[in-house]
């Protein structure tokens, strides 16, 4: 596009990726007006414009180069997407994309689907699933209330967005089959200016170091001096742990960083082998 030293960043304007976009960006420090009544906004800090759209609009805008990079749900991103770059899973927005049937019907496999006639709006990803299990299906495209499809007669099942099931619960369907994970992604155009790429690079690195802060915790404890060596053992830590000499000369206290994951086994162990006082705080960034 014509200005170089600007990347534009479409985010859905309102929506359930419009929150969750909108504080990643302003947790990695970027400092804009997120008033999306407005289709536009410039960051005051850095060199990032917003372009507030629906999202069914947004791959098709960065492929076109009209938006440089965009945050959309792989659901869209793979329905309506061609030529354009999958550059960052973004951990939010977490649903699947799934086959859906009359809760009476006993499901038996796959051949449910041969010959029948499915409703969904994502007819793209709805066929290449169907064509690689082998089964020909009616398929009905139709934008939106897909799950009431069944109950109307104008199909025997819908493949549609599912993230607790209670919507298609409460139309009489149940999940069979899970077509596609999906999660909000930041896809990008093919073809951008090493400019702009450079401006993305610093943009990928904020966020990593948000995500990264997410997923530890720091955490400072106790521990008897006899027990230090077994205690430190137990903990990954990005190098190795701090330990700090405590008043009382036959303890020490050890600071370290844990991964959500791991949390509370080894805070489980830690108590296991005499830590005390443990504290756990969040971290707003971590950059290695
Ligand atoms: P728009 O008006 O922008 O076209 P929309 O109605 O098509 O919005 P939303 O319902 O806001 O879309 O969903 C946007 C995206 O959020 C979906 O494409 C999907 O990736 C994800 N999503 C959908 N349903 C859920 C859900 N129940 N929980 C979490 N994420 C979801
Ligand atoms: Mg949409």
């Amino acid at each position: 596009m014509t200005n170089n030293s600007i990347l534009r960043l479409a985010i859905q304007r309102k929506g359930r990726l419009s929150e969750d976009s909108l504080s990643l960006i302003k947790e990695s420090g970027i400092k804009f007006s997120s008033d999306t009544a407005k289709l536009k906004s410039k960051s005051r800090n850095f060199p990032i414009e917003f372009l507030f759209l629906r999202d069914d609009d947004i791959p098709d805008y960065v492929a076109d180069g009209v938006a440089d990079i965009g945050i959309v749900g792989e659901n869209v991103a793979l329905e309506k997407g061609k030529n354009i770059d999958n550059l960052r899973k973004l951990g939010f927005s977490k649903c699947r994309l799934s086959l859906a049937i009359p809760k009476e019907i006993e499901y038996q496999g796959l051949s449910y689907f041969q010959n029948s006639s499915i409703a969904t709006s994502y007819p793209k990803i709805l066929k290449g699933f169907l064509t690689k299990n082998n089964i020909s299906a009616d398929i009905h495209e139709i934008s939106g209330s897909v799950e009431i499809a069944p109950s109307i007669g104008l199909a025997s099942a819908v493949c549609d967005i599912v993230s607790s099931g209670s919507t298609l619960m409460s139309n009489g369907l149940k999940e069979v089959e899970t077509i596609l994970n999906s999660e909000a992604i930041i896809i990008g155009n093919q073809s951008l200016s090493d400019e702009k790429k450079s401006i993305l690079d610093r943009l990928i690195f904020r966020i990593e170091s948000v995500q990264k802060g997410k997923n530890n915790k720091y955490i400072l404890l106790n521990a008897p001096n006899h027990k230090l060596e077994e205690i430190i053992k137990l903990l990954p830590g990005m190098r190795s742990p701090t330990i700090v000499p405590l008043a009382d000369k036959n303890w020490s206290s050890v600071h370290s960083v844990i991964n959500e994951d791991e949390f509370w086994e080894v805070i489980e162990n830690l108590r296991g082998a005499g830590a005390e006082g443990i504290l756990v705080v969040p971290i707003e960034k971590m950059i290695l």
